[in-house]
């Protein structure tokens, strides 16, 4: 495993394995890994291209300066992860070096209103910082393919969405939820849960289980409701349960008149905001 802090010297060492005739795989992460991280390098490893992992927290993605202070930074832990998975690249570079001075890298394209709800409507900001640091990011490492977790599933269509218009050819693969045997999604904010709230949390993902088991029989907005109710019961504080269109993102109200059908959910579990989502429907399948 080779670990770079230099931009220069990691696009050397990649263009040296693209003349070879590699592939690159890219895994964007912040760091705390877990093993839903680890699930990324392991579908690049799948595919037999070459495993980029970035560990970058992004200072423009948080849209309260506490929740940055406070993100888990544990560098020689996740390198140790990393190493014993066998990453091939790991890539850590500095503020300064993602954000040079003399380069504007806002990314602005019509998100088609991707942006708009949910993560978006909660967190101001967040998908301008997200787009920003992963369109960065592709340039400097410029993979074939790059991987991301249906666990932040509106960040994903937004990459998607992203790729589609400023990296065509570009690979965007969604990788399935790696869940703790509880059912809780895993999360690098999960380390953060107290006691009391690491055993409550498997109830957001039973919560998304029964609106799978509903969702054909029960009006959309009775779901939601219940599920609201729900979280409400158990001491959470949600933001929203939105059972939304898999591809728009818009809200379902029939869910007849969709293929596919995602329910995200994002709650306060005490000081600690939790995001999950389950695919309640998928007739492309
Ligand atoms: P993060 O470090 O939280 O920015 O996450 C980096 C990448 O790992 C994103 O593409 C996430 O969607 C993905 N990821 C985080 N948690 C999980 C999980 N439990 N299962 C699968 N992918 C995940």
């Amino acid at each position: 495993m080779q670990v770079f802090a230099d931009i220069v010297k990691m696009q050397s060492h990649i263009s040296s394995l693209k003349s070879e005739g590699k592939k690159i795989g890219f895994a964007p992460t912040m760091g705390a890994l877990h093993l839903g991280h680890i699930s990324l390098i392991q579908q690049i490893q799948d595919r037999n291209m070459v495993s980029v992992c970035s560990i970058f927290v992004n200072p423009t993605q948080f849209n309260q300066q506490s929740d940055l202070d406070k993100y888990p930074r544990v560098l020689r832990e996740d390198l140790t992860l990393l190493e014993q998975h066998d990453c091939d690249i790991v890539f850590i570079p500095t503020v300064d070096a993602v954000y040079p001075q003399d380069l504007d890298t806002r990314v602005e394209i019509d998100r088609e209103g991707l942006d708009m709800t949910m993560e978006g409507h909660f967190r101001p900001g967040h998908f301008d910082g997200m787009l920003q640091v992963v369109n960065r990011l592709i340039n400097i490492v410029l993979p074939e393919a790059i991987f991301m977790g249906q666990k932040d599933y509106q960040q994903f269509a937004l990459v998607q969405h992203m790729g589609h218009k400023l990296h065509p050819g570009l690979d965007v693969v969604m990788c399935p939820i790696i869940r703790e045997g509880s059912g809780l999604a895993m999360s690098s904010r999960n380390r953060r849960l107290t006691e009391e709230w690491r055993e409550r949390a498997p109830m957001l993902s039973q919560t998304l289980k029964e609106a799978k088991s509903r969702i054909e029989i029960d009006p959309v907005q009775e779901i939601q409701d219940r599920a609201f109710a729900k979280m409400r019961s158990a001491g959470f504080k949600p933001e929203y349960f939105e059972i939304a269109d898999g591809v728009t993102l818009k809200t379902v109200e029939d869910a007849a008149d969709h293929e596919i059908i995602v329910a995200c959910l994002a709650a306060w579990a005490g000081e600690i905001r939790l995001i999950d989502n389950m695919i309640l429907k998928d007739s492309t399948l």
